[in-house]
């Protein structure tokens, strides 16, 4: 079995699977496991501090050890899956192959490596997502996920008075550590008002009883709030940023519940960085590549066994709702379980289902709570620059739909160049459906082939060596 990802969910699959025998090999493009939630420190430069920064740390200890120390288990870090081939285009039995090159990505010595396996989890999780505004791509104004990296990864203060903005409880985490780093943090301004907040949160609160932990981590984030003397201000919006060669300054307007600025209530506050999170986009190219069908909300339609519309391929994680770490890691042990064999029924994923519902449920609450609402829009001048690669303005964009009356995404993308540079329209992509208007469902932003940047002599030499992975291999039911 081949797992894509080695965050919760792809760990939780493997684990799952290897209980259930199966020989499993699990892949991530990054040097480490963990995924998002879990980013640490390389191992070069292993922290005593872990523990105390990351919610969770046990679960992610005890799942990488035991996976590290399994023979059944081989797991290879640096390994960027590029392309995923359909059954009939490979002509195999297996229902997908899986093409990989394993390396640093900024070395000329990438290996080639292409599975057929008879089964495949994808857990390839999200990326974050963060609505342009003026003076967004000034140095200084990080994706909030970024700020974590540097925070988590790196444990480096990207300034002294920074600024969080945007929408989602991902801006509770990402102050704290953001703090941790000595910087001082002036705010959390999180766009949705009161009242959004009660309507997502509070009906049925029953349901969270399940969710018992996520009090604790909140707890855990407002302690850090009150020692920090972070405020957390709601309906606010950073809408634009000020800065000759970087950030200085940003402006704070409190907004409607549309998300539109209210006039005469905006406040200029002198900082030297910003970090923005609107939310998350999944990452689909790999099962749209696989044939996978989506949701209306665009993100792979699983059943009850965490099986997608391809037989043999299941999906797990933020791919399938942006549901947090505990729905990722129920869905990844439900997903390794079946993919093994086993039956989403069996008495031993009783706790997984039963986590899943409870968790999955906090991906509708998230939406209704902090979903981006049309309003920003307002926020843009002609000049913002809208895709950073292609330095496509909104003007551009406004102008062109305008002049040809096309809301076809394919048309503005070559009329503009926005989404043809080298993020392929990961940053872009969506911002650019929206201001262009709804997109035909099969033309979306997520479709690339290619799933990430690969040189012609890579292609040209492949390595044609397939490693196969099938029942009948070591210790497979
Ligand atoms: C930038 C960012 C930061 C986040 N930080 C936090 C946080 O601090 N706290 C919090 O509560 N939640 C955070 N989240 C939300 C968090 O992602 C989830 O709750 C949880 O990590 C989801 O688990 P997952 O296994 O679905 O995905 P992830 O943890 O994202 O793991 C997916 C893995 O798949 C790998 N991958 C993707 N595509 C490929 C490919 N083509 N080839 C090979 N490998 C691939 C990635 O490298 C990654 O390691 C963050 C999300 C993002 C996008």
């Amino acid at each position: 079995m081949l797992v894509v990802g080695a965050g919760p969910a792809g760990l939780a699959a493997a684990k799952a699977a290897r209980e259930r025998g199966a020989s499993v090999t699990l892949l991530d493009a990054v040097d480490a496991t963990g995924g998002q939630y879990w980013r640490h420190l390389p191992a070069s430069r292993p922290s005593a501090n872990e523990r105390a920064l990351h919610h969770g740390w046990s679960t992610y200890t005890a799942l990488h050890e035991e996976l590290d120390r399994d023979p059944g288990c081989e797991i290879v870090l640096g390994a960027q899956v590029w392309a995923i081939e359909q059954a009939d285009a490979a002509g195999e039995a297996a229902p997908v192959a899986v093409h990989v090159l394993v390396g640093p990505p900024d070395g000329t010595a990438r290996r080639g490596r292409t599975f057929r396996p008879d089964a495949l989890v994808l857990a390839t999780g999200a990326h974050d997502r963060t609505l342009p505004f003026p003076g967004w791509d000034l140095p200084g104004v990080f994706t909030a996920g970024a700020a974590q990296a540097f925070a988590k990864g790196e444990r480096v203060a990207l300034g002294e008075r920074v600024v969080i903005a945007g929408a989602g409880p991902f801006l509770l985490p990402v102050a704290a550590s953001v703090a941790a780093t000595g910087a001082k943090v002036l705010g959390v301004y999180e766009a949705s008002r009161v009242s959004a907040l009660v309507k997502g949160w509070l009906p049925k609160p029953w349901q969270l009883v399940g969710a018992a932990k996520k009090g604790g981590e909140l707890a855990g984030y407002v302690g850090t709030h009150l020692r920090h003397r972070i405020p957390y201000v709601t309906g606010r919006a950073v809408v634009a940023a000020h800065g000759t060669d970087r950030v200085e300054a940003v402006t704070v307007a409190e907004v409607d519940a549309d998300w539109s600025p209210i006039a005469g209530t905006e406040r200029r506050i002198e900082v030297d960085a910003v970090c923005v999170s609107h939310g998350f986009t999944p990452r689909l190219e790999l099962p749209i590549a696989a044939g996978c069908d989506l949701t209306p909300e665009r993100f792979v339609r699983v059943d009850e066994s965490q099986a997608t519309s391809v037989p043999g391929v299941y999906a797990a994680g933020e791919i399938t709702g942006i549901g947090g770490v505990d729905a990722a890691l129920a869905e990844g042990e439900i997903a390794g379980h079946v993919a093994a064999g086993g039956s989403p029924r069996d008495a031993d994923l009783a706790a997984a289902v039963g986590a899943r519902r409870t968790f999955t449920g906090f991906a509708a609450r998230i939406e209704a709570a902090h979903g981006i609402r049309s309003g920003w829009t307002t926020w843009l001048e002609d000049d913002t620059v809208v895709c950073r690669c292609e330095e496509v303005p909104y003007g551009r964009l406004r102008e062109t739909r305008e002049a040809t009356c096309a809301s076809g995404l394919r048309s503005m993308k070559l009329t503009t160049r926005a989404g043809l540079g080298i993020c392929q329209g990961r940053i872009c992509g969506r911002t650019v459906e929206e201001i262009v208007g709804s997109p035909a469902a099969s033309v979306t932003t997520d479709r690339r082939p290619i799933a990430s940047p690969l040189r012609l002599g890579e292609l040209a030499g492949r390595d044609p060596n397939t490693i196969t992975h099938r029942p009948s291999e070591k210790g497979h039911p």
